[in-house]
C-alpha cells in the first residue's frame, strides 16, 4: 500500500466581533485549521491534522510543494521511515525545523489512521493501549482575562458540567493574575485542580511575585511562563518553588528539543501537541523518554476532533498519561464538525472514540463553510 497523495485543506474561522479571548499571547481573531488527507494505492484514505502555526498558507505550501514529493510511493504504513526521510531531507537543516514539524505531524497522524484502519483496529488498541477512561481538564481558547468574578463563574459552569480540573490564563499583569487565581479557588473550593497558563507572558520578577500564591492556591502546574527557548529562566523559575511545577511543550518541536528540555531539569509538566510536535511516532518517542524519568505526559490539544481524538487514542496508550485538554473554546466550530468525539462524565473523564484508526468520520462537504483566512490570528497591544 502506497502514499499516492497528500492534500492540505486549510479551514478559518472568524470570531464573532467583540468575543475575543486574551491571553498571554495576545487577543484570539479567528481559528485556523489544516486537515491532512492521505490517499493510497489501495483505496484507504487517512486524515490528519497539522497545527497552522499562526500562517496556515505557508504549511499548506510546505505539505504540498516540499513534504508530498519526499513521501510519495513511499509505503504507506512506513511511519518511521516517512519521519525519516522528512528529518533527513528537510526538519534537520536549512531554517524551516518547527514548520516542517507541523506539517509532518498531520501526515504522520493520517498515517496511523492508514494504519488503524487497514489493521481494522481503533488506534488506541493499535497503538497498545485500551478503552480506559481519561482524566479531562477544561482547556482550549476560554477562562481568559477578565474581572476575577466572571472568571470564577465560567470555571464554575465547567465544574458544574463534571469536569475536576481547569485551566485559567494567567500572564497580565502579576496583580491581575493574582486577584483572579485567589478567586477562584475560593468559589471552587479545594477539591478541583486548577491549572495555569502565562503563553510566554511573564519575566522572572512576575514569577517571583505570583509563584508563591500559585503554591498557597496548589495550582497544579504553571504552563510556560516564558519563551520555548528561554531555558535559563526555566532554570530560574524552578528553583523558586519546588511546590508548583513548570509545564511546557507545545511550543517544543520533535525528540531532541525534549531532551533540552530533560536536560534543563526545570520542566516536570510535557505537553507534547500531536499536531505540532511531531505526530504520534515522535510523541510515542517523547513519551518514552519522560517515562524514564517519571515525567507525565498531558497532551496538548489543538483545533478539531481529528486532534482531539487522536490525542485521547494516544493517552489511552500512555503508560504515564495525565490530563487530556478538552477544549470548552466557546467559538470554535471545529471541534465538532466532524461530530462530537469527547463528552465528559460525572467522574471528570473521557474515552477514546471507537471505529477504526482515529475513529473520526471526515465529511469534507463541510471544508466550503471555512475558506482560509490568511493573516494574525492574534492581536497583541504593546
Ligand atoms: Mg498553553
Amino acid at each position: 500500500m502506497k502514499i499516492t497523495r497528500i492534500t492540505a485543506v486549510p479551514l478559518s474561522y472568524r470570531l464573532p466581533e467583540g468575543k475575543t479571548v486574551t491571553m498571554g499571547i495576545g487577543s484570539t481573531l479567528k481559528r485556523d485549521a489544516i486537515i491532512i488527507r492521505v490517499e493510497t494505492s489501495e483505496g484507504i484514505t487517512g486524515y490528519g491534522e497539522a497545527h497552522p502555526g499562526r500562517s496556515p498558507g505557508a504549511i499548506v505550501s510546505l505539505v504540498h510543494n516540499t513534504l508530498q514529493p519526499l513521501l510519495t510511493g513511499l509505503d504507506a504504513t512506513d511511519c518511521v521511515g516517512a519521519w525519516q526521510r522528512v528529518h533527513r531531507m528537510q526538519l534537520s537543516s536549512h531554517g524551516l525545523g518547527a514548520g516542517t514539524c507541523l506539517a509532518l505531524s498531520g501526515i504522520d497522524m493520517a498515517l496511523w489512521d492508514i494504519r488503524g484502519k487497514a489493521a481494522k483496529m481503533p488506534l488506541y488498541a493499535l497503538l497498545g493501549g485500551s478503552r480506559r477512561r481519561i482524566p479531562a481538564y477544561a482547556g482550549g481558547i476560554s477562562m481568559g482575562f477578565q474581572p476575577a468574578g466572571a472568571l470564577a463563574e465560567e470555571a464554575q459552569s465547567y465544574v458544574a458540567q463534571g469536569y475536576k480540573a481547569v485551566k485559567l490564563r494567567i500572564g497580565d499583569s502579576a496583580s491581575n493574575d493574582i486577584e483572579r487565581v485567589r478567586k477562584v479557588r475560593a468559589v471552587l473550593g479545594g477539591d478541583i485542580d486548577i491549572l495555569t497558563d502565562a503563553n510566554t507572558g511573564y519575566t522572572i520578577a512576575d514569577v517571583r511575585r505570583v509563584m508563591p500564591v500559585l503554591a498557597e492556591i496548589q495550582a497544579g502546574w504553571l504552563e510556560e511562563p516564558f519563551a520555548c527557548n528561554d531555558w535559563a529562566s526555566y532554570r530560574e523559575a524552578a528553583r523558586i518553588s519546588a511546590l508548583v511545577p513548570l509545564a511546557a511543550g507545545e511550543n517544543h518541536f520533535t525528540r531532541f528539543e525534549f531532551a533540552l528540555m530533560l536536560e534543563a531539569r526545570a520542566v516536570q509538566v510535557w505537553q507534547p501537541d500531536l499536531s505540532k510536535s511531531g505526530g504520534i511516532t515522535e510523541c510515542l518517542r517523547i513519551a518514552a523518554m519522560a517515562s524514564a524519568f517519571r515525567i507525565p505526559l498531558h497532551a496538548h490539544s489543538s483545533a478539531t476532533g481529528l486532534n482531539h481524538a487522536a490525542s485521547l487514542h494516544f493517552l489511552a496508550a500512555t503508560e504515564n498519561a495525565g490530563y487530556f485538554e478538552a477544549c470548552v473554546s466557546k467559538y470554535n466550530p471545529f471541534r465538532d464538525m466532524f461530530g462530537s468525539t469527547f463528552a465528559i462524565g460525572a467522574d471528570g473523564c473521557v474515552e477514546p472514540p471507537g471505529g477504526h484508526g482515529i475513529g473520526v468520520e471526515v465529511d469534507e462537504s463541510i471544508f466550503d463553510k471555512y475558506p482560509l483566512i490568511d493573516g494574525p490570528g492574534y492581536v497583541v497591544k504593546f
